[in-house]
């Protein structure tokens, strides 16, 4: 986990969720099935713990079946991200969800239980209680991430100053610190903020 998502989970409010259960009952993962599997043959701690909850449904119609509404809102997401592959979608369901919409391992439920929704790109089902201030963490991160650009640019300008080596290598860090800052939101887009 990197410092993004400790501030972000740090600071993410316990107090939104509405119970409707559809996150526990009508997952999914960008990991294949498949995948998941041999990464949890091969021991990743992240897998093992996926699958020791999440059973999958034996088909997307069988989880639409549950919830429409959520598996259309996952693909659709995932079509506008150029990221939806319907030979790898796999939903599933949680063992642990009782029919109540509760927990029943919930003071000793995994940590990605804990943390969902584990960043401000995360789908949510629609209606889930966070999706406004998960809309709101995403503009705040977009605007920060603008100022970063705009302050590279300052940057870039005064690097052209005739300024000593050292006091160049110096502006050469700040500027791969800040592109780094960039390139970590590019897979959500930052390019084009
Ligand atoms: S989908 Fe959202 S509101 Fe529903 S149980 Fe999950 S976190 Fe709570
Ligand atoms: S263990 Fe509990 S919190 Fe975690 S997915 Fe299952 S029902 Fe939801």
């Amino acid at each position: 986990m990197d410092n993004y998502e400790k501030n972000y989970l740090s600071k993410r409010p316990e107090n939104l969720c509405r119970m409707c259960g559809l996150c526990c009952r009508v997952a999914t993962t960008t990991t294949p099935y498949k995948k998941l599997k041999e990464m949890a043959a091969a021991g990743d701690k992240g897998a093992i713990d996926f699958l020791s909850v999440f059973e999958p449904y034996p088909s997307i119609d069988a989880a639409r079946n549950v919830s429409a509404e959520t598996v259309d809102n996952v693909i659709k997401n995932l079509k506008e991200d150029g990221n939806y592959y319907e030979e790898d979608m796999t939903f599933y369901k949680c063992k642990y969800l009782g029919d109540d919409n509760l927990c029943q391992r919930y003071n000793n439920r995994l940590l990605l239980c804990k943390h969902f929704p584990a960043s401000p790109w995360a789908i949510v089902p629609p209606g889930c209680g966070y999706e406004g201030w998960l809309f709101m963490k995403r503009e705040e991160t977009k605007q920060k991430i603008r100022k970063v650009k705009e302050e590279l640019l300052e940057l870039q300008l005064l690097k052209k100053k005739a300024f000593s080596p050292d006091i160049q290598l110096k502006i050469s860090a700040v500027e791969k610190k800040m592109l780094n800052t960039i390139d970590i939101h590019k897979k959500h887009g930052s390019e084009n903020w």
